[in-house]
């Protein structure tokens, strides 16, 4: 849920005023530590943290992080040749010996151009035992200039020994009226919803995003099911009532949005038509059979329908009307 691209300073981050006034206090006094654990559960900002302080540490302006000068920036967007992120791969979602051998290589160097070096360990107590004991080794000699951040849902499964080496910034799990106010203000949900998925979040605003993608995406197929059905049918009703009720359940964007989906499902279908392998589709849409039926009727047909969706919801993005383009969309599909 990081990686959201572009500014990132303290005031963007949420609830979390304790561990961050900590930190400040440490920049504004010159103390930062060598190595610190943001230790908390997830989805409530330690990773995002771990950026500011990395941003702190380098901005080009006074009184920094600004968010916004050439060293913020190429740091938000994971850019900055000193500010080095280091996560589990692989299907044990380990963090391997390779990748901490990449981190042992860069320190052996000045930082480049920044003032301070930042490693940030994703998931620490991922490390496994070899590559523990080589960040062991190196939090026992710290290279010069250099602040590693260890952040970890799960600080206790870390070597006591690591753990003893960094100073601990505890992060809380997020009040309800802050997961809430998060999700109106910068991702306009509705009042009453967000108060729910807040309420279901249990501190994190990293999962009520999760289930809120969730959700968005059941509504999208849930629309793109809608209009094929539609477009499957004959009667001229069938089609007036559909885009009637579609335009009464539905967010204009959330419409557009479904129609993309369904520009995909399309060219799924083309895909298919063609004799793609199945593994290359994006089954946009879940609905194998209805696809291995559309895609029957031939690419061309496909390939037409694909242009006629993805011109509807250029159309509703440009503000058309909602039920007309949406029964305009439906009798093209027949025709196609
Ligand atoms: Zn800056």
């Amino acid at each position: 849920m990081s990686g959201s691209s572009g500014k990132t300073t303290w005031d963007e981050l949420h609830g979390q005023e304790r561990a961050l006034a900590m930190l400040r206090h440490a920049l504004s006094a010159d103390r930062v530590a060598h190595a610190y654990l943001f230790a908390g559960p997830t989805g409530v900002g330690k990773a995002r943290a771990a950026l500011v302080l990395a941003q702190a540490l380098n901005c080009l302006e006074p009184g920094g992080p600004c968010g916004l000068c050439a060293a913020c920036d190429r740091i938000a967007r994971d850019l900055h040749p000193d500010v080095l992120r280091v996560e589990p791969t692989g299907a044990a979602r380990q963090i391997t010996k390779e990748s901490i051998d990449v981190v042992r290589q860069r320190l052996t160097l000045p930082p480049h151009e920044g003032r301070a070096r930042v490693i940030i360990i994703d998931e620490a107590e991922r490390l496994n035992p070899t590559s523990a004991n080589q960040i062991l080794k190196t939090l026992e000699e710290p290279p010069p200039r250099t602040v590693f951040v260890l952040v970890s849902a799960a600080p206790e499964q870390l070597l006591p020994t690591i753990r003893s080496r960094c100073q601990r910034v505890r992060f809380a799990p997020l009040p309800a009226s802050v997961v809430a106010r998060v999700l109106r203000e910068r991702h306009a949900v509705a009042a009453a919803r967000s108060e729910e998925l807040a309420a279901l979040a249990g501190g994190s605003l990293g999962r009520a995003l999760a289930s809120l993608d969730e959700e968005a995406m059941a509504a999208r197929r849930a629309v793109a099911r809608r209009l094929r059905a539609a477009a499957r049918g004959t009667g001229a009703a069938e089609v007036l009532d559909a885009a009637a009720e579609l335009k009464q359940e539905h967010e204009k964007e959330t419409l557009a949005d479904a129609l993309d989906l369904l520009t995909l499902y399309w060219r799924d279908g083309a895909l298919l038509a063609s004799g793609a392998e199945v593994t290359r589709l994006v089954h946009a849409v879940d609905d194998d059979e209805g696809l291995a039926v559309d895609a029957a009727r031939g690419g061309a047909r496909c390939v037409a329908a694909a242009r006629a969706t993805a011109e509807a919801a250029s159309a509703l993005r440009a503000f058309a009307a909602v039920d007309l383009t949406l029964e305009q969309l439906v009798f093209q599909l027949r025709a196609a």
